[in-house]
Parts: C-alpha cells; structure tokens; sequence
C-alpha cells in the first residue's frame, strides 16, 4: 500500500482525462498528476475534432497546442441545399495530447491496467493498491441505462496521388445514398494530398460491417475522381446516441464518456471535457470534496440542458423513418448560423429550441412524432 496524498490520479488516458491534466497542469504547474492507462499510449485510432464555438475563445487559446489541423471554415452539402460556413473547425490527435502531456510533466504510466476505482484509491492489476487525494474515473463509455440510437463510422486517413482540392473540412456529404439511416460522408482535408474521410450513419443499430464501409469509402473516393497512393490509418467508433436520460449516478468523481458527458446528438464528448477541465481548474482549492462538488454541479446542469436534445433523438430514431432521417438533418441546417453553433456547443436556448421545432416537419411522422412530442415536449423545452 503506497499514499501519495498530494496526488490527483486519473484512470484513463484518453480524451476526458488528457484535457483535464492539459488544463490543470496549466493552472496548478504544482499539482502532481499521474495517469494510469492500460494500453501502450493513447489511443491512435481517434481523431478530436469540435468546432471553436464548442469551446469559446479562452478554451480555444487553452488548446492551442494540442490542436494539430484548424481550418477557418466547414462545408454541409445535402440534395437541396449545400453552404459553407465561415466559423473555426480544430482537431486534437492523440499523438500531439500525448506528447503536450509528457512535454508539461504530467505522469503518463502506460500498461498500468486499473482494477478497483475508489474516490481515494485504486489497485492496479500488479497487486499494488495506491492512495491519493483524488481519483478521478475516464475509462470511457461502458453501458448505458437509457435507449439507444447510434452514430458509428468507419474513417480512413488516405493520401491520394493528386490534390483534392478541397480547402475546408466538408462536415457533412449527405448527397449519397441514404444506406441504414442517415448516412453521410465526413472529410477532413490535413494537406494537399491528405485526408481523413468517414462513412457515418445514424442507425438504430450498433453493428458495424467493416468491410462494406471500407468498400463504400473506395467508391465515393472513385466517384469523386480522386485516386488513393496509401492509406495510412484507420478508425472507427460506434457512438451511444440516447433516446432519454440516464439514470443519474451520484457521488462519482467521473469524466469523459464514463459520466455520460458528451453531447446527445453527436455523441462527441470534446466539448463537455473542456467545460468540466476548465471548471474544475478554475478551482482555487483543489481537494477530495471541491472536485466532487464541482463535477456534480457540473453534471446537474447538463442533465436539465440535455432533455431537449433526448426529445430530438427520439424524434431521429423514433418518429422519422430511417431513410429519411435525412430530411430532419437538412432542415436543421437551415437554420441560422448562430442557432447551429449554440446547437453543437449543447448551449440552445428557449428560442432556439422553438425555432428548430417549429414549422412543418421535414418528414411525413404522423403519430408516431405526436406520441413522441406529446408527452414530453413541455419539459424539455
Ligand atoms: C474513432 C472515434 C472518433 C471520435 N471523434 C470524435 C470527435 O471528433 N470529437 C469528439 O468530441 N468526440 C469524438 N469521439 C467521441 C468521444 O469524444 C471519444 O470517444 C473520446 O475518446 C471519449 O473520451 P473519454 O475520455 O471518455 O474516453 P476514451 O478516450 O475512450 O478514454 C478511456 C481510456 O481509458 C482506458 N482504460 C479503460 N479501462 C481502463 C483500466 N481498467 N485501466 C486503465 N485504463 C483504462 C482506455 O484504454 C482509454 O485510453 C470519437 C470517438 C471515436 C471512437
């Protein structure tokens, strides 16, 4: 048994836990942090990427050296309607969060597997149990007790023979076939020649045929005349979008995807890592019960905010048929540019929430959306 009581620990090098280290170590260089991680390093296979507003201007300057690619603008392309928007798009990759991480001193313990998270202590697989001031749990998301929809994607960081000249990040590609609910293609242009391009769906179900993907990536790349030399990477994720609120756990010292903190409808987490590390380091007295305090206000707000954003994934993955599920996306993109920013940065307001639910529906839902919205709509706006 090992005390090391003025040491914040974390369990989890992944998104959650590196960005809280990355705001701590900026605002306590005198904390002692140590990450246990059971993998050799952090995750390769994921690539961050939030939208500036997510974050707000001071975040943004926060972040600045762990984001590798920014861009001054992102393009949404549907069958009806195609714009380009002139708002920052950044990227965080797990080699640069690595790096900064080591770089600003944070103790990165690799094949460090954890057994038992306690608020004071853990035991780690070699049998050592090892007390600190605080534990904080990031191992990612395991389960969930509300229903399920999902977002999972298949992405390949391909480097063509020519450039593709594509200058900004093209968020949305839903011009393609509608396969398996609403599916659309995702491409981040690195450089010239590079990029990273995903086939996302939003399915009612979590299988993800990996072969079909790579092969409807090669087809879209033909499509659009480009040819690959090499791919040089891969990734995928099958993302937990929730159709209600979890039940709420209280009393845990939980970040990331593990304490439910990611934004409904995307299942990106980015955003909220960033909210909760710059609280948490604001904090001018940083202990056992100024963290949990912290992190359970934290989690209270969400779960008022939230409701709204459960409300429209029901009516996703309930209402609207699963090959029009389209429509629903590309009404949303009408809206105005200020409505979309507050809507990815989970910070929608009264007016916003009556605006992106009023008018005619996009989609022929009949009673299945007059169930959804009836019991519920008024608590959630
Ligand atoms: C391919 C992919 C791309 C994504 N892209 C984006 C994006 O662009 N923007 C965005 O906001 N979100 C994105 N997400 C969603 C979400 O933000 C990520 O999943 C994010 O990594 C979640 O962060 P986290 O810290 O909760 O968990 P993770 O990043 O999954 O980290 C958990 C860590 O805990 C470790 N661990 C687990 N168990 C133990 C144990 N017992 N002992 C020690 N370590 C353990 C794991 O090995 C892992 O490194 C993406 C997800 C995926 C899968």
């Amino acid at each position: 048994m090992t005390t090391q009581e003025s040491t914040l620990c974390l369990v989890g090098a992944g998104l959650g836990n590196g960005i809280l280290a990355w705001f701590l170590r900026k605002r306590h260089p005198d904390l002692n942090i140590v990450i246990y991680e059971s993998k050799s390093r952090i995750d390769e296979g994921r690539t961050w990427s939030f939208h500036k507003t997510d974050v707000g201007e001071a975040n943004f300057a926060v972040l600045q050296e762990l984001i590798a690619h920014s861009w001054n603008g992102y393009e949404v392309s549907f069958p009806l309607y195609k714009k380009r928007y002139d708002s920052t798009y950044a990227t965080i990759t797990p080699e640069k969060l690595q790096r900064e991480l080591l770089n600003a001193g944070v103790d990165l313990q690799f094949l460090s597997p954890v057994q038992t998270v306690a608020h004071d202590h853990v035991a780690l697989s070699d049998g050592r149990t090892l007390f600190f001031e605080a534990v904080v749990d990031g191992r990612g998301f395991t389960s969930s007790s509300a229903r399920l929809g999902y977002q999972k994607f298949l992405g390949q960081c391909v480097r063509l023979s020519k450039p593709h000249g594509l200058q900004v990040p093209l968020l949305m590609d839903a011009t393609v076939p509608q396969l398996d609910g609403y599916r659309f293609f995702y491409i981040l242009p690195f450089s010239e020649t590079e990029f990273l391009i995903e086939d996302t769906r939003y399915s009612r179900n979590s299988h993800l045929n990996q072969e079909d993907l790579t092969r409807e990536i090669s087809s879209y790349i033909e499509r659009r005349g480009w040819k690959i030399e090499r791919i040089l990477k891969t990734e995928s994720g099958v993302l937990p979008i929730p159709l209600d609120a979890e039940t709420p756990t209280s009393n845990c010292f939980k970040t990331g995807m593990a304490a439910g903190f990611f934004h409904p409808v995307t299942g990106y987490s980015l955003p909220d890592s960033v909210r909760l590390a710059d609280r948490i380091s604001a904090l001018s007295q940083l202990n056992r019960k100024t963290l949990l305090a912290t992190i359970e206000a934290y989690r209270s707000e969400q779960m008022k905010r939230r409701q709204f954003y459960f409300l429209l994934n029901r009516m996703l993955f309930l209402a609207a048929p699963d090959l029009e599920r389209r429509k629903v996306f590309e009404h949303f993109y009408r809206m105005p540019q200020s409505v979309i920013e507050r809507f990815y940065a989970g910070n929608t307001t009264y007016l916003d929430r009556i605006r992106i639910l009023s008018g005619r529906p996009p989609v022929n839902i009949g009673p299945a959306l007059r169930a959804v919205f009836s019991r519920k709509v008024k608590e959630a706006l």
